[in-house]
């Protein structure tokens, strides 16, 4: 007998081996060849998505700490602490965030370590340069020769007012902020332009910035507020890259009914919550305004803006209450206040915020109602006076 197998017996065996192979095969290159999922996701449209992250601000990015790096043995620990205790803090929050190590003469922000250098030296800006008043050119024929100002007209006005809830109705007239605020730039824009300023609008029409519609967001407050400042920061850091933002507001309160009494303050930014120094990119930012000495001009120029103001409206000073958390008087003048708001936040150069009038009280309506062109040319003319008057000092 043979002792080989029979060949049907010899077929059968290779056939064994050979159908798994085969089956491997096809799975192996259906596997290779499955097409990729092309369930289309929703449309983006571009639009950024509110961050989901709970220790960002809403619509904010994660930053970028190695930004501080040009911030490196610049400031003393003297100062960094007084900024901070006093302008950009009320309580002692700040030391969940903030580790200051003597010993070494560093502070940590996280694993983010900053040198203390041993004398302030000149910071740099954070994200671009700006001119302060000793910076300019003691032979300038005009104070403000070499200056580059933003003009932000607060709010968008128009057709978008009610939508901001930023326009008030009595009985026949429509009063809109940021139509106002917009009218008011433009009688700005030229007053600082003969003071030899290079003044530019951060928006001039009754539109956003924001490419975002108010459909985009559940929250409408996200487009009028969030995204329509996020824009014109933008705007602000890298394109105009200017020496001070000027943010005009007109004041008013959430009353229905006409309230009796108008004020005046102005805004700089600083008194950060601890809910708002837990958000990273608040921090941050909060961080990039104390090291790049902001505040040193913000105070003196907004001193000189309220004196104006003071003399030309003869505003009574707005006093927040004590027991606010989210803001404070500042150097004791009695119109200046530090408050965290986006606008004065995100532009990276000093930044003033004014808030004089309500324009829903009576002496206002009445004023409106007679000669609104003449308030608008008031409130122009005190801002550019103040801003001259300290850019005049040395
Ligand atoms: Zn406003």
């Amino acid at each position: 007998m043979s002792s080989q197998p029979p060949t049907a017996l010899k077929n059968f065996r290779w056939l064994l081996i050979a159908i798994p192979i085969f089956l491997l095969i096809t799975v192996g290159v259906y596997l290779i060849r499955k097409p990729p999922n092309t369930k289309i996701p929703p449309r983006s449209s571009g639009h950024p998505a509110p961050s989901k992250s709970t220790n960002l601000a809403p619509l904010a990015l994660s930053p970028d700490w190695s930004k501080l790096d040009r911030f490196q043995n610049i400031i003393s620990k003297e100062t960094f602490l007084n900024r901070l205790e006093k302008i950009y803090t009320k309580d002692s929050t700040w030391k969940k965030w903030i580790t200051i190590d003597d010993a070494n003469n560093k502070a940590f922000f996280g694993n983010y370590q900053l040198v203390f250098s041993p004398q302030d030296k000149r910071p740099p800006g954070s994200l671009f340069e700006w001119k302060t008043r000793a910076d300019l050119s003691d032979d300038r024929a005009r104070p403000l020769e070499d200056l580059i100002i933003a003009i932000d007209p607060g709010h968008i006005g128009g057709d978008f007012a009610k939508i901001e809830e930023r326009e008030h109705n009595h009985d026949d007239l429509t009063i809109r902020e940021g139509t106002m605020t917009l009218e008011t730039a433009l009688i700005l824009k030229p007053l600082l332009e003969k003071l030899g300023a290079s003044a530019i609008l951060v928006r001039s029409k009754l539109e956003p910035i924001t490419k975002n519609q108010a459909q985009d967001f559940a929250d409408p407050r996200l487009f009028y507020r969030t995204s329509e400042i996020r824009a014109r920061a933008n705007v602000i850091n890298q394109t105009i890259k200017p020496d001070l933002v000027i943010c005009l507001h007109f004041n008013g309160t959430g009353s229905k009914k006409l309230i009796p009494d108008q004020h005046f303050h102005i805004i700089i930014n600083g008194t950060y919550t601890k809910g708002e120094l837990a958000h990273e990119d608040e921090r941050f930012e909060m961080l990039q305004r104390l090291l790049s000495g902001t505040i040193t001009e913000e105070i003196p120029l907004a001193r000189e803006v309220a004196a104006s103001f003071n003399q030309r409206t003869k505003l009574p000073a707005y006093r927040y209450p004590n027991s606010s958390r989210a803001s404070q008087n500042l150097a004791n003048h009695p119109n200046l206040w530090a408050r965290n708001l986006l606008a004065n936040r995100l532009y990276q150069c000093p930044v003033i915020f004014i808030e004089p009038y309500v324009m829903n009280s009576i002496p206002f309506v009445s004023r409106y109602r007679k000669n609104r062109e003449g308030i608008f040319k008031e409130y122009a003319q005190a801002v550019a006076d103040g801003v001259a008057r300290h850019y005049s000092f040395k």
